[in-house]
């Protein structure tokens, strides 16, 4: 699979031009991915629905479950997938993505004959997941990825961010919390955000611990939440750690660190100052 010309060329690769565009990015964009799922039956259903000027959607490309790719928009043009939007200090986030929309049905009701898709079929328990959504605190059942699919989205963003300068991966439901659920808990978006882009930071923040045996900082807020896991939506486990808190770094991931002063937990590592070696 290579890019030419802003467009996927390769094996299982299909262009259907999509109308419901904006202009091209501007420069030094796009540098983030969103991620989502169709909730559809088919890829090429869902590819037809975003090619339908009715739709009012559209995404950069529908990954099918065979891993079979349908560009739908150019790289460089300007989707319509993620909708009203936030991202740190950005809103509106079509102007800065890419989107990749993945064949999947998403969340499954169950019934007393089994579990079935929000169009009525019936999915085999094999193509179950029981999770909790990052957004939710119950469980609840969703439609399994295929392996090819998943490997499929990682090709394709390795490739992505090495011809787009790529730094961001999010989901649709970090994005459009409370209003989306894509591409939502049987998708390993956290696993593939920490291989493609926090282990690349992670090596270079490391550096600077590298003759520190047990690196210790000071909290450098008024108030840092300490979380059970590093993520924002993750539970505070205690108090927030005041300013001036002393703590040793454990673990970092990302801008996430593992302290532990008192207790053990996760806080932003922006809001950590090194201490001097003495
Ligand atoms: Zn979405």
């Amino acid at each position: 699979m290579r890019i030419e010309n802003n467009l996927l060329t390769g094996d299982k690769i299909s262009i259907q031009n999509s109308p419901n565009i904006s202009g091209k990015f501007s420069a030094d964009l796009p540098d983030t991915i969103v991620i989502h799922f169709t909730g559809g039956r088919s890829a090429r259903s869902s590819a037809n629905w975003l090619c339908n000027p009715s739709a009012k959607a559209s995404a950069h490309v529908v990954i099918g479950k065979e891993g079979e790719i349908i560009q739908l928009v150019p790289f460089d043009t300007i989707a319509w997938h993620a909708g009203r939007s936030q991202w740190q200090d950005r809103s509106g986030l079509n102007k800065y993505s890419i989107g990749i929309e993945i064949d999947n049905a998403g969340r499954l009701e169950q019934r007393e004959q089994g579990y079935y898709t929000w169009f009525g079929t019936k999915v085999a328990d094999e193509w179950v997941t029981r999770a909790v959504h990052r957004n939710e605190s119950l469980h609840s059942y969703w439609h399994a990825f295929t392996e090819a699919q998943i490997s499929a989205t990682e090709q394709l963003c390795i490739l992505l961010k090495e011809v787009y300068s790529i730094k961001t991966i999010v989901g649709h439901e970090e994005i459009s919390p409370g209003r989306k659920v894509d591409p939502g808990p049987a998708f390993p978006l956290d696993k593939l955000r920490n291989s493609l882009i926090y282990n690349d930071r992670q090596s270079e923040d490391t550096d600077a611990f590298d003759d520190v045996l047990t690196p210790t900082a000071t909290v450098t807020a008024d108030a840092l939440n300490i979380r059970s896991a590093p993520k924002a939506s993750a539970n505070k486990i205690a108090p927030p750690l005041a300013e001036g808190t002393s703590v040793t770094i454990l673990e970092r991931r990302g801008n996430w660190a593992r302290v532990s002063t008192e207790i053990e937990g996760w806080v932003s590592s922006k809001f950590l100052k090194l201490n001097n070696k003495s």
